[in-house]
C-alpha cells in the first residue's frame, strides 16, 4: 500500500481537488492507495481565528461565512466537472458541520472561553469536510472508497490540541481490520482519538504526521507527502529563489531540519516511518513528473556537507543564572522538570562551562507559563539571592544548519558565523549537538531572512547578489548603467547577480526590489515622483531583505557625499568616484572609516584618483605591508596632461586649451581644471591614504595660469581673455626647452607638504613623456627608491571611470564562494 498525503495548498479549490484526484486515480491503477488529507488552505487558520474571536466575545460570523464560502465554491466547482457528483449530500453535510460549529460558539460565548476539547473538535472540521468532498469526488469518478476514522483507529496520547500517536496499539487495531482490496482508503489528517475515544489533534501542520503514522500502521511501501514545492530544498525557496532541491536525505537530516523549522515537513513525521524503514517521498502536486526528494535511511551523495538551513521564529530565551548555580547538583534537572511539568517544550539549550548560567529557548507562546513555573520552583533560591532574577528575551529566532556531512568536517561553523557577521547579524547564543548533524545560532527575529540568505550564498555557492542604488545619471553614471547592462548575463553565469534596485538624479528617484529594466530606465524615472531619500531606500532594503546593498554616488554633489556616514551606518556599502567626501574635513574622513568598520560595510573610491588606474588599492596595500611614502610626483589631470603636452608640440596655451575643450577633455568651464583644485583634491586623497592628516587648505595650489591672471567673468569672457596668457607660457616653455626640459602640471608631496604647480621636468623624470591626456603617478617610498613605483595610463574619461566604479562594485562581494 502507498500512503499519499496532500496538504492544504494542494486542496485550495475545486481545480486542485481535481488535480489531486487525478494523481490518486493514476496511483491506484498501480498500487493500492491510502489517502490522507488536510483541510483546504486557509480553513484551519480561519477556524483558529473563529475560536479566538468567539472566546473574546467578538462576532465571528464573517469568519464562519468565509469558511462556508470556501466549501460552497469547492462543491459547486466539482459539480460542474462531474454531473454525478453528490453535491446535495455535501451541501447538507456542510450545513450540518456549520451547525455544530455555531452551537459550540454559543457555548464558548456563554463561558467566555473555549475548552480544549471543543477547540479540537472545531479545528478538525476542515479535515472532516475535505474528506467528505474527496470521497464524493472519487465515487463520482468510479472509485471504491473506504473511510478510516482516525479517532477510532489512531490511539493518541497527550493534550487535546497536541497529541502523539501510540503506534503499536494503533498498528494492532489496523491488523484486525480486513483489507478492502481495490478500495481507495481515505483518512482525515490532523486528528486522532484518546483512550476515552474523544477526538484530539496532533498539533498544527499535523497531517504530515498523520500520514506517517498511517504508513507505519499499514506497513506501507512508501509514504508520499504532496505539497506545493518540488521537494525539500536547501532552505525555504520562498526566501531564497535559487535554493537547491535536495534529491535525497537521511531520516535524521529530515528530522533535524523539520525540527528546526522547515515547514515542508511536520517535525514528528519522520520517527514513525524511520522506525519501519518506510521511504518517504516529498512531491509537488503541481509538478507530478518531478522526481521529488527521497527521505530514507541513506543520506545519498554528499555533494553538500550542509543539506539545509532552516529557521524557527517566535522564540524566547530564558536565562537562569546566579552564584547558586555553580556546582550545585540537580539545578538543571529541577529547571527542566519544572518546565516540562508545565507542558512547555524546550527547543534548544546552552550552558556556560562556568556553570554560572543556563539559557534555553522555548516558543514565545509558552513564555509566560515557563516563567511562572520557574519562579515557583526557585522561589527560595531567588529570595536568598542565590539566583538572579530570571531573564527572558523575546523576538528571537533559531537559525540552524543541518547535514550528516557536517560531522567531522572542519570549518563549517566558521563559515556559518562569518556569514552572519558579514550580514551584520548579532548572535545571541550558539548550540551544536554532539551528533554534529546540526549547528544552531539564536539571532534576532527581524534579521532572520537576511541571515538565511547570507548563509545560503556562502555555504551553497549559489548566486550572490549586489543590489545597486545609483545616484547621478550623467556621464559616468550613464556609462556605468550601460556597462552593467552589458555584463549582467556574463556575471550571472559566474554566480554574481547584479540588480539595479534604485536610480536617482537630482530631481527624481525610482526604486524596484526586483531590479529595474536597464533597457528602459529613463521611462521609469520619468514617471517617478519621489526624490532621492535614504529612508525610502532603507525601507526597500528592509522589506526585501537585501543583504548586499550598495549606494553608488556618481554625482559631484556635496549634499550626497555628506550623507555617506549615514549610508554606511544604515548598512549600505558606498562606492563613488566623487572626491568631495574624502576631501572634506579630516573628522568626516575618519568618521566614514570608523562607521564602515563598525557596520562591516565597504567605502570604496578607487576612481577618486587616476579614474580606472589601480591607484588607491596599490597604495593601501603598500602601506599595509609596512611601506612609507616619502615623496610623490604626479600628473593627476587628464585635461592638463593634454594641454601641457600640446605646449611641447608648439601650440599656444589658448589654442591647446580650446582644443582640449573642443574634444570634451575639460570641464564645461575650463577654469575648473585650470584652477588646480581638482588636482589638489586628488593629491590630498593620496596624502591622507599615506597617513598624513591634512586638510584641503593645507595644499598649496598654484593655478595653471600666469600669476595674477584675471579669471573672472563668464566662461565666454574668460575664454576670450585666454590669449593674454600665451606670451607668458611661450616664454616659460622656451626657457625650459633651453635646458632640455618640458612644462608639466604636477601634484607633489614632499616633506609632508602637498603642492600643485607648473613644474619643469627633464627627460629623466617619469613625467617627461606623459601627455595626450595620460596620467602618471610616481611614488617614492621606503621600498621604491631611488626608482619610484610608477602607474601610468588614461586617468580620465567616462568609460574608464565607470569601469573603475564597476570594479569597486564587485569588491563589495565580501565572501568567497566555496562549494
Ligand atoms: P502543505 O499545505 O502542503 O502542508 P506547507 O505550506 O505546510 O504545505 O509546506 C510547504 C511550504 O514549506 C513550501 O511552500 C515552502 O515555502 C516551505 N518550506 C520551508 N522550508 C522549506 C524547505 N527547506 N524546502 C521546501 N519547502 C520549504
Ligand atoms: N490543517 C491543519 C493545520 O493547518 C493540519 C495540516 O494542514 O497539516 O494545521
Ligand atoms: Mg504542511
Amino acid at each position: 500500500m502507498r500512503v499519499l498525503k496532500f496538504g492544504g495548498s494542494s486542496l485550495a479549490d475545486a481545480e486542485r481537488f481535481l488535480r489531486v484526484s487525478d494523481i490518486v486515480v493514476n496511483n491506484q491503477q498501480q498500487v493500492q492507495v491510502a489517502l490522507v488529507l488536510s483541510a483546504p488552505a486557509k480553513v484551519t487558520n480561519l477556524l483558529v481565528a473563529l475560536v479566538a474571536q468567539t472566546s473574546k466575545g467578538e462576532d465571528a460570523s464573517a469568519t464562519l461565512a468565509d469558511i462556508e464560502g470556501i466549501f460552497t465554491r469547492l462543491i459547486t466547482g466539482l459539480k460542474t466537472r462531474y454531473a454525478n457528483f453528490a453535491d446535495e449530500v455535501l451541501m447538507q453535510r456542510l450545513q450540518q458541520e456549520l451547525g455544530t460549529i455555531r452551537s459550540k460558539m454559543q457555548g464558548i460565548q456563554l463561558l467566555n472561553q473555549c475548552p480544549d476539547s471543543v477547540q479540537a473538535l472545531i479545528l478538525s472540521r476542515g479535515e472532516a469536510l475535505s474528506i467528505a468532498c474527496m470521497e464524493q469526488l472519487l465515487l463520482a469518478r468510479g472509485e471504491k472508497v473506504t473511510l478510516i476514522n482516525p479517532v477510532e483507529m489512531l490511539l493518541a496520547e497527550g493534550s487535546f490540541l497536541e497529541s502523539h500517536v501510540d503506534i503499536d496499539v494503533s498498528r494492532a487495531r489496523f491488523a484486525e481490520k480486513p483489507v478492502n482490496d481495490g478500495h481507495v482508503y481515505l483518512m482525515a489528517g490532523f486528528t486522532g482519538g484518546n483512550a476515552k475515544g474523544e477526538l484530539v489533534l496532533l498539533g498544527r501542520n499535523g497531517s504530515d504526521y498523520s500520514a506517517a503514522v498511517l504508513a507505519a500502521c499499514v506497513n506501507a511501501d512508501c509514504c508520499e507527502i504532496w505539497t506545493d514545492v518540488d521537494g525539500v530544498y536547501s532552505c525555504d525557496p520562498r526566501l531564497v529563489p535559487d535554493a537547491v532541491l535536495l534529491k535525497r536525505m537521511s531520516y535524521k537530516e529530515a528530522m533535524e531540519l523539520s525540527y528546526f523549522g522547515a515547514k515542508v515537513l511536520h517535525p514528528r513525521t519522520i520517527a514513525p516511518i524511520a522506525r519501519f524503514h518506510i521511504p518517504c517521498l516529498i512531491k509537488n502536486t503541481f509538478n507530478p513528473q518531478g522526481e521529488g526528494t527521497l527521505i530514507s535511511a541513506d543520506h545519498g551523495d554528499d555533494q553538500y556537507p550542509v543539506k539545509g538551513i532552516s529557521d524557527l521564529s517566535g522564540i524566547s530565551m530564558i536565562n537562569v543564572s546566579g552564584p547558586g548555580m555553580k556546582g550545585m547538583v540537580g539545578m538543571a534537572g529541577r529547571m527542566f522538570t519544572a518546565v516540562s511539568r508545565a507542558g512547555v517544550s524546550v527547543v534548544l539549550i546552552t550552558q556556560a562551562s562556568s556553570e554560572y548560567s543556563i539559557s534555553f529557548c522555548i516558543h514565545t507562546y509558552d513564555a509566560e507559563k515557563a516563567l511562572k513555573v520557574l519562579n515557583q520552583e526557585f522561589e527560595l533560591e531567588l529570595q536568598a539571592k542565590l539566583l538572579e532574577e530570571i531573564e527572558i528575551r523575546h523576538d528571537l529566532a533559531i537559525l540552524s544548519l543541518v547535514g550528516d556531512g557536517m560531522r567531522t568536517m572542519k570549518g563549517i561553523a566558521a563559515r556559518f558565523f562569518t556569514s552572519l557577521a558579514q550580514a551584520s547579524i548579532n548572535i545571541v547564543a550558539i548550540s551544536q549537538g554532539s551528533s554534529e548533524r546540526s549547528i544552531s545560532a539564536v539571532v534576532g527575529n527581524k534579521k532572520v531572512t537576511e541571515a538565511i540568505k547570507a548563509c545560503h550564498q556562502n555555504l551553497f555557492g549559489t548566486q550572490q547578489f549586489i543590489d545597486i542604488i545609483l545616484v547621478g545619471l550623467g556621464g559616468v553614471g550613464g556609462a556605468l548603467l550601460q556597462q552593467i547592462r552589458r555584463q549582467q548575463a556574463v556575471l550571472s553565469k559566474q554566480g554574481i547577480g547584479l540588480r539595479v534596485v534604485g536610480l536617482a538624479n537630482s530631481r527624481k528617484m525610482v526604486l524596484s526590489k526586483d531590479g529595474l529594466d536597464l533597457a528602459n530606465w529613463q521611462a521609469a524615472l520619468e514617471v517617478a515622483t519621489d526624490r532621492f531619500n535614504l529612508q525610502a531606500i532603507k525601507q526597500l532594503v528592509d522589506d526585501s531583505h537585501l543583504i548586499n546593498p550598495v549606494i553608488v554616488d556618481c554625482t559631484s554633489d556635496e549634499t550626497i557625499s555628506g550623507q555617506y556616514a549615514d549610508f554606511l551606518a544604515a548598512g549600505f556599502h558606498v562606492v563613488t568616484p566623487n572626491k568631495k567626501a574624502n576631501t572634506s574635513s579630516i573628522q568626516y574622513y575618519r568618521e566614514l572609516r570608523r562607521t564602515a568598520q563598525a557596520t562591516r560595510r565597504k567605502f570604496l573610491y578607487e576612481t577618486n584618483v587616476g579614474a580606472g588606474l589601480p591607484v588607491i588599492e596599490n597604495l593601501q596595500n603598500l602601506i599595509k605591508a609596512g611601506d612609507r611614502l616619502q615623496a610623490f610626483n604626479g600628473i593627476l589631470s587628464g585635461s592638463l596632461s593634454f594641454i601641457f603636452g600640446k605646449l611641447d608640440e608648439g601650440s599656444s596655451f589658448s589654442e591647446a586649451t580650446l582644443t582640449a575643450k573642443g574634444n570634451g577633455f575639460t570641464e564645461p568651464d575650463p577654469r575648473d581644471d585650470l584652477s588646480g583644485m581638482d588636482v589638489a583634491r586628488k593629491l590630498l586623497i593620496l596624502a591622507r591614504e599615506a597617513g598624513m592628516p591634512l586638510e584641503l587648505s593645507d595644499v598649496v595650489v598654484e593655478q595653471a595660469l600666469p600669476p595674477g591672471f584675471d579669471a573672472s567673468g563668464s566662461t565666454d569672457e574668460f575664454i576670450k581673455r585666454l590669449p593674454e596668457a600665451d606670451a607668458w607660457f611661450r616664454e616659460r616653455v622656451a626657457a625650459a626647452k633651453a635646458e632640455g626640459k618640458v612644462l608639466r602640471y604636477v601634484g607633489s608631496i614632499e616633506n609632508g607638504q602637498c603642492k600643485v604647480a607648473i613644474k619643469e621636468v627633464d627627460e629623466n623624470d617619469p613625467l617627461f613623456k606623459v601627455k595626450d591626456g595620460e596620467n602618471a603617478l610616481a611614488f617614492f617610498s621606503t621600498y621604491y627608491q631611488p626608482i619610484p613605483l610608477v602607474l601610468r595610463g588614461y586617468g580620465a574619461g567616462t568609460e574608464v571611470t565607470a569601469a573603475g566604479v564597476f570594479a569597486d562594485l564587485l569588491r563589495t562581494l565580501n565572501w568567497k564562494q566555496e562549494v
